[in-house]
């Protein structure tokens, strides 16, 4: 009796199993490849109550050091989405790279070119990405795991591409200091002022580490307001909780080495 009853219970399921089958395939094959394919996880905001995240799109530039230090003096971490070939060629920014890496700061990929992503074939766009994640494995023998699209622009097509080379996220933002399109100090000191009272909270701020005044002006003011205000200034990653150990920030993947001939942008 007990043998039947396990006999019965098993084809029950064996069928059950079966008619849920025609469900998942009765899309048409295209349809059923875009559900499957994995999509990078796209970030907007914080969700960590309390934290902001001030990230630095575009370098390495000539300003990299005084603003890491800056961060590093009051003890706030930085976001830096770094680009191959834009402002600056990230190989020869190498010991700077290192020593943000070092402090605690958040390092990924911004693209080598600056490219629109949602421009490029999906060949292209994994040059893109590969060309970035050799530098950092030059440079620091980590590949990176976390991307900010220039312009802001991604895609279904490209968040499938940055899925398959193992990226964890793409960071958007929630607030724009404006630097990059002319804003001047001052605006860009509202954003931060009046954090508390007009902005969401907590959040995502976009800054680019190329423009001077934001480097000499913006962030000095910017760091002790919004520290003033209470919150706790940490990388993307840590205000969405995706990790306070840097170790998860990357993969790493050995192989840095010495400056050589290879660290051409
Ligand atoms: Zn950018």
């Amino acid at each position: 009796m007990f043998i039947t009853k396990t006999f019965i219970s098993t084809s029950i399921a064996l069928a059950l199993a079966c008619l849920s089958l025609p469900s998942t395939s009765s899309a048409s094959p295209l349809e059923g490849l875009a559900t499957r394919s994995p999509k990078v996880k796209v970030y907007h905001t914080c969700s960590v109550s309390g934290s902001a995240a001030l990230t630095f799109d575009d370098g390495p530039y000539k300003w990299h050091d005084q603003l890491v230090n800056e961060l590093n003096k009051k003890g706030a971490k930085g976001s830096f989405f770094l680009n191959g070939n834009n402002y600056g060629c990230i190989y020869d920014y190498a010991e700077q790279i290192r020593d943000t890496y070092n402090s605690g700061h958040l390092l990924g990929s911004h693209t080598w070119s600056h490219a629109d992503i949602t421009q490029l074939s999906r060949r292209d766009l994994h040059t893109e990405l590969s060309k970035v994640e050799t530098a950092f494995k030059k440079i620091l023998g980590v590949k990176p795991l976390y991307f900010r699209p220039p312009f802001g622009n991604i895609n279904t097509e490209a968040r499938e591409v940055l899925a398959e080379r193992g990226y964890q996220g793409a960071f958007l933002w929630d607030q724009d200091s404006g630097d990059s399109v002319g804003k001047s100090i001052s605006y860009s000191d509202k954003i931060y002022r009046k954090t508390s009272n007009t902005f969401p909270t907590p959040h995502l701020v976009l800054n680019h580490e190329t423009y001077k005044t934001t480097v000499k002006d913006v962030v000095p003011q910017a760091l002790p307001e919004l520290q003033r205000q209470g919150y706790s200034l940490v990388t993307a990653t840590e205000c969405l909780d995706l990790g306070d150990d840097s170790g998860s920030w990357y993969e790493h993947v050995g192989g840095r080495e010495e400056r050589n001939d290879s660290w051409q942008c």
